[in-house]
């Protein structure tokens, strides 16, 4: 939504300063931060951030729009043509231009409350929906703090047919204003539990505060179960907001009849609007009944025409029971764990998952002290007790404290108790949880993670390790040669050149980059999903995924007349404004791009579109900037973009339109041509073009697996497929698990590639299997376990490239995705 800052003046009631305009989007985070024209900057004072602090950098890079609070001095901006909006609280001032904004959509507004299930019913509410009209979630993840919720409203769409909000509070005071952010229409109240009890008087008081979201609802959604949640609602709220309820009474909105367990699967049939309806869902366990009845009420009030398709495809829904996993363990044993938080709700959601999973196995807990409950320590862990005894558990871990400290309400279940989770991790491989399930139910201050990861089954000893942190150096590297005025694009195609595309992307994001870029719309929508929020870049953007990309707040790279026409005409369709393309110029790589002879119709097209499309950046890809033999056709791409570039932006003066041409290689390179962006590819993962990067950047990847076996051999046996070789002494031979089904490939076998093992070269042997190979230990004293590195730190990835004949991003690529990935930063 484009706002005047004269109308954003009005709205905060901040005192204007300078030139204004029009802002059309709104940055807080320099992260997320894409330097457009009508881009507003708002400083916030956060414990660890002060947003303050980069305003002079962001008014270097172009950014002139900026909401501050009183006390930061603009005296040394009165030059320059920046517009400040000064406020005396800057959070209080988003959410009244989100309450503005909020005013703009036409469409329903539904907001989701509630202690358990909100994230999870709203993540179901989305994918059950398919109607084309729109709808609008707050976000991939749980976005429900305050300013979340700000920033949702602000990203929503005045088209959405229902949008959906999650609002989520710790403490007294808060709905209130999340309330008149959101105003929602319809109000989803999930349930009410213990967490954060401690911030309320009662738990009245807590259903009380929850309720205010509804203050100007027309509907409240819950479940009839929910008496105090109802009784509540009736005294506080007033008689205009309708009470839409789903239980088991006939005078319910929607009146279950009958609830079916079988296999792992549940038939529901119930009664609405005089029709019944007969759904099959894939649980059965208590709480995901409950959630998926929220999601079916909501849509018997919200849409009750998209009914017969919604019972039609709950069937389809996994059961995520959100934070807890299930793992295979070992010895046949089944892992849930929990290792985030523990309170007395999730607990007993966890409990009865286990008891939903345990098939008849055993049942073993192991739990940590619970922090802010609001309950002594006695009343607390009574209730503990009696839950574990109530669902039949075998035999409890209490680790903690407060545990021991209340041993004896214990008395009668079989209970071990642990001060500490190291002293637990002691006396682990004693035990034998083999044929259980085990429940690992943590504070985060127990780091449970550590137990889950001794009791999981290690599936697949080969690993590729990726080091987030050599890789955050690596971006520093290259920081530093473009210096603070240039922003960075980070390529993450191709799961991130093999490292993993969520995990990079998430990292890149914590340390601020400015793009992301990934090959398929696909890609950016699972980083999306993931919640990744920087700009995403698609680079072969296929008219197909148009759709997906404009819901997933993903940029298209435009290189020909039929793209641009084809994005054009569904930007139209979708009814979206100034969306942001970036254009592809041709200068010599002949894949992809338009060239010189079309730069001015292309004008004149984007010209002609420019209320739906706009251009955010021009780029283009150098064919041989690591490679000095062909320097001079490199400058002729660069000065050929140089001037193609500039007719364009020439056409466009009142539009920030970023230009951008260099790779890893030309960063270094080719200093003069960095523009305004650069896209760091390859030395982010750690490989460099000269001298000096090859010894300045850390190598981000290491391809590692174990010794599983080893033999002796007598000179003249043969090792592997076809006897391709012949033993010449007589040699210690050990087995890898590793293949070329894992991305080692074939070619180099029989002593072409050689491993390290103990800090000594070990050649391979024979032929490489599809999932192992040998290798020569004769010189070495290694032992069944040791770890063995492919490559790494030593033998490089480059070093096998030129073994193999080819480049290091082929071989970071190809290894196969069954190969673990694990992280270190
Ligand atoms: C992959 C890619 C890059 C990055 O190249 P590196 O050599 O890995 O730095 C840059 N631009 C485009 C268009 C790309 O496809």
């Amino acid at each position: 939504m484009v706002i005047h800052t004269s109308q954003l003046a009005q709205i905060t009631g901040g005192t204007p300063f300078g030139e204004g305009g029009s802002v059309r989007e709104f940055a807080f985070d320099s992260r997320s931060l894409v330097l457009g024209g009508n881009i507003m900057f708002v400083a916030f004072k956060g414990s660890a951030h002060n947003g303050h602090n980069y305003i002079g950098a962001l008014v270097e890079r172009g950014v002139r729009y900026f909401i501050v609070e009183q006390g930061f001095d603009i005296a040394p901006y009165a030059a320059s043509n920046c517009f400040f909006l000064v406020v005396e609280n800057s959070l209080s001032a988003l959410q009244n231009i989100a309450g503005y904004c909020r005013k703009m959509i036409v469409g329903t507004v539904a907001s989701i409350t509630g202690s358990n299930g909100k994230t999870i019913v709203k993540e179901w509410i989305a994918r059950l929906w398919t109607n084309q009209d729109k709808i609008f979630f707050s976000s991939p993840k749980s976005y429900n703090s305050q300013l979340g919720v700000a920033l949702s409203i602000a990203m929503a769409e005045k088209e959405a047919a229902v949008s959906l909000f999650e609002a989520g509070i710790s403490g007294v005071g808060q709905m209130a204003s999340l309330q008149r952010i959101i105003s929602p229409d319809v109000v989803l109240f999930t349930n009410i539990g213990e967490a954060h009890s401690q911030n309320f008087a009662s738990l009245e008081a807590k259903v009380e505060e929850k309720l205010l979201l509804a203050a100007s609802a027309k509907v409240l959604i819950t479940a009839s179960s929910n008496t105090l949640i109802c009784t509540k609602a009736k005294e506080v709220l007033n008689n205009s907001v309708r009470l839409f309820t789903w239980g088991w009474n006939l005078v319910d909105d929607v009146c279950i009849l009958s609830q079916v367990q079988n296999r792992g699967r549940s038939a529901i049939s119930f009664k609405f609007n005089n029709k019944v309806y007969n759904i099959e869902v894939p649980f059965t366990d208590n709480t995901s009944l409950e959630n998926i009845m929220h999601v079916i009420a909501f849509y018997c009030c919200v849409a009750p025409c998209e009914l017969p398709g919604v019972a039609l495809r709950v069937a389809s829904l996994e059961a995520v029971a959100m934070r807890l996993e299930l793992r295979r363990g070992r010895g046949g044993s089944k892992i849930i764990s929990d290792t985030y938080n523990s309170d007395l709700g999730s607990l007993s959601i966890a409990l009865d998952y286990m008891v939903s999973v345990c098939d008849g196995m055993p049942m073993r807990v192991v739990l940590s002290d619970i922090f802010q409950s609001g309950y002594s320590p006695d009343v607390l862990y009574a209730k503990v007790a009696e839950m574990v005894r109530s669902k039949g558990v075998q035999e409890v871990v209490a680790i903690g404290e407060g545990l021991i400290s209340c041993r004896a309400l214990f008395d009668g279940i079989s209970c071990l108790f642990y001060n500490t989770t190291d002293e637990f991790l002691n006396d682990l491989p004693l035990m034998d949880y083999s044929g259980s399930v085990v429940l690992l139910k943590g504070s985060r201050a127990f780091a449970f993670e550590r137990i889950s990861y001794q009791l999981e089954e290690q599936i697949h000893s080969t690993v590729f390790e990726v080091d987030l942190g050599a890789m955050a150096s690596n971006l520093d590297y290259y920081r530093a040669i473009v210096g603070p005025k240039v922003l960075t694009m980070a390529m993450v195609k191709a799961s991130s050149y093999g490292s993993g595309a969520v995990e990079v992307a998430l990292a890149l994001e914590k340390r601020h980059i400015n793009y992301l870029a990934v090959a398929y719309a696909d890609e950016g929508v699972e980083l999306r999903r993931a919640g990744v929020i920087t700009p995403i870049v698609v680079l072969n953007s296929e008219p197909s995924g148009y759709t997906k990309m404009v819901e997933y707040n993903l940029e298209p790279e435009i290189y020909d007349f039929f793209s641009l026409r084809l994005f054009y005409s569904e930007s139209v369709r979708l009814g979206v404004a100034h969306y942001p393309i970036h254009i592809k110029i041709d200068t010599g790589m002949h894949r992809l791009g338009f060239e010189e002879a079309d730069i001015a119709k292309l004008i004149l097209e984007l010209k002609a579109m420019s209320r739906n499309v706009l251009v955010r950046s021009i780029f283009s890809h150098l064919t041989s900037a690591d490679n000095p033999s062909h320097d001079e056709f490199t400058l002729s791409q660069i000065s050929l973009f140089d001037r193609l570039s500039s007719q364009i932006l020439a056409a466009f003066p009142s539009v920030t339109i970023l230009r951008h041409i260099c790779n890893s290689a030309a960063i270094e390179r080719f200093g003069f041509a960095h523009f305004d962006m650069v896209r760091l590819g390859i030395g982010l993962y750690g490989i460099g073009c000269t001298e000096a990067s090859c010894s300045a950047l850390q190598p981000v990847g290491a391809l590692k697996s174990v010794i599983s076996q080893i033999r002796e051999c007598a000179v003249g046996e043969s090792v592997g497929y076809n006897r391709q070789q012949v033993l010449t002494r007589n040699s210690r031979i050990a087995t890898i698990p590793i293949g070329y089904a894992d991305g080692l490939r074939r070619s180099l076998s029989c002593g072409k590639w050689a491993v390290e093992v103990r800090g000594s070269l070990a050649p391979i042997v024979g032929n490489i299997c599809m999932d192992a190979c040998m290798v020569d230990i004769t010189d070495i004293s290694a032992q069944i376990g040791d770890s063995v590195v492919i490559f790494g730190l030593s033998p490089t990835v480059s070093r096998m490239a030129m073994v193999l004949g080819t480049i290091p991003y082929e071989i970071l690529t190809s290894i196969a995705p069954r190969v673990k990935r694990i992280y270190f930063s």
